[in-house]
């Protein structure tokens, strides 16, 4: 089978997405990778697909339990014999899959990064053929990035390791040049193929709406899109809860999620939500890597998010099936105070305080920029393209910004025809 057939044969597409054919190429071929493409953008098919051609397993390190899991779920479904290891697993479940891994019945296996230091892992793995090892979210390797896991630095350790060098895949949404050089150098990528797709989503339409009132939007909101499914995203668990508690006095039930919440009740919310149960979802950023929802109609900001790398990803949630979708950033003042407030509360343990004062100074800059996005009156599309590296001056047509002044232009000739008839 060749990479199309793949495609088609387990995957159900006809074709590939911008940049998922050149990478898959580049992989076959034995190149390593580093890829930026954004939220919704395919990433995955781009390592799967070369693990069911290259000859032996694919390692896929992943930050998240929840992500490995939907993941796995998802090819067994295809008929991928995919597994992971993690630590919801009982010792007997793990000894069964790296049976059945050194067996050679996956093609894949997802682990997470602390796994990769494990003396079972490290025996398995110098007893197995590898030909891959794929970072996803590989921003995490980096102090720059948003969601830093030290546990990341340790996989080039292990890739050192092995005997046999595998290919090396990476594969983030968010990177800025610093990031990306870190995931470079600090991976160790030989030579590596890097591709990085448009950031720009056409089918979403950005607005920030500048208010005090937001849960009244909210509730507006809702009531005129009845049938459309939304994120809402609160910057604390309180203000999840407060927002929860005044939809419901209202008659509208909605779903919540926050990192204060048992499992099994988060567990629930989320898949009332995934399977349009609770068309809504209020929650904390604790909630969506990964969620591979498609028809998410609006993704609404209730406080302006720490940077614009959050808000890029989070909002990035609304429309992967590609039809057109909405992300409003409800702006009030006090928004940036409880940004600063939440910096001053960040946590360093363990972060060295020369390094820690640098990432206190970026965190200070991002939000500058995200309140920039909030108070500009520029196009709102080209602001968030433009922070990424990516220069445009026409203005998009698509965003609250360029909308007001046409809306302004619309209603002039409205009220001048009025007069005319006069
Ligand atoms: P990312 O990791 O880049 O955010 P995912 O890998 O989760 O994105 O894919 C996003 C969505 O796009 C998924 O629903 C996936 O099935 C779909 N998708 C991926 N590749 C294709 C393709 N070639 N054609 C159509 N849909 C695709
Ligand atoms: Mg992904």
């Amino acid at each position: 089978m060749n990479a199309s057939e793949v495609l088609k044969e387990y995957f159900g597409y006809d074709s590939f997405k911008p940049g998922q054919e050149e990478i898959i190429e580049s992989i076959i071929k034995g190149r390593d990778v580093l890829a930026i493409m954004p939220t919704g953008a395919g990433k995955s098919i781009c390592y799967q697909v070369p693990a069911m051609l290259l000859p032996g397993i694919t390692i896929v390190i992943s930050p998240l339990i929840s992500l490995m899991q939907d993941q796995v779920g998802a090819l067994n479904e295809a008929g991928i014999h995919a597994g992971y290891i993690n630590s919801s697993l009982t010792e007997s479940q793990i000894s069964k899959v790296y049976e059945r891994a050194r067996e050679g019945t996956y093609k894949i296996l997802y682990v997470a990064p602390e796994r990769l230091e494990s003396y079972d892992f490290t025996s398995f793995a110098s007893k197995t053929e590898i030909s891959m090892i794929t970072v996803d979210e590989a921003h995490c390797i980096s102090q720059w990035g948003q969601d830093f896991r030290p546990s990341y630095l340790k996989i080039v350790d292990f890739i050192d390791s092995l005997k046999h060098r595998p290919i090396v895949s990476a594969f983030t949404a968010t990177a800025t040049t610093e990031v990306k050089t870190d995931i470079s150098c600090i991976l160790k990528l030989k030579d590596p193929k890097v591709v990085i797709t448009g950031y720009d989503r056409e089918n979403l339409y950005f607005d920030v709406v500048n208010t005090r009132k937001k849960s009244d939007y909210v509730l507006d909101y809702i009531g005129k899109h009845p049938n459309d499914s939304g994120i809402i995203y609160c910057a604390t668990r309180k203000n999840v809860d407060e927002l929860y508690d005044k939809l419901l006095n209202q008659g509208v039930s909605v779903a919540r999620y926050h990192a204060g919440m048992a499992n099994e009740d988060r567990k629930v919310s989320q898949d009332d939500f995934i399977y349009d149960r609770s068309p809504v979802i209020i929650a904390t950023n604790a909630f969506g890597m990964g969620i591979d929802k498609s028809n998410v109609r609006f993704v609404i900001h209730y406080n302006m998010p720490q940077s614009m790398e959050n808000y890029y990803q989070e909002a990035g949630r609304a429309g992967r099936d590609g039809e057109p979708s909405r992300c409003i950033l409800l702006f009030s003042p006090q928004d940036v105070m409880i940004g600063k407030f939440l910096l001053d509360h960040k946590d360093f343990t363990d972060i060295p305080e020369d390094d820690a004062e640098l990432i206190r100074q970026r965190d200070a800059r991002r939000l500058q920029v995200m309140e920039g996005y909030c108070r500009t009156s520029g196009c709102l599309r080209n602001y968030i393209l433009e922070y990424f590296g990516e220069k445009r001056t026409a203005p998009c047509d698509a965003c609250g910004n360029c909308h007001r002044e046409y809306t302004e232009i619309d209603m002039t000739m409205e009220a001048k025809s009025v007069i005319n008839c006069v």
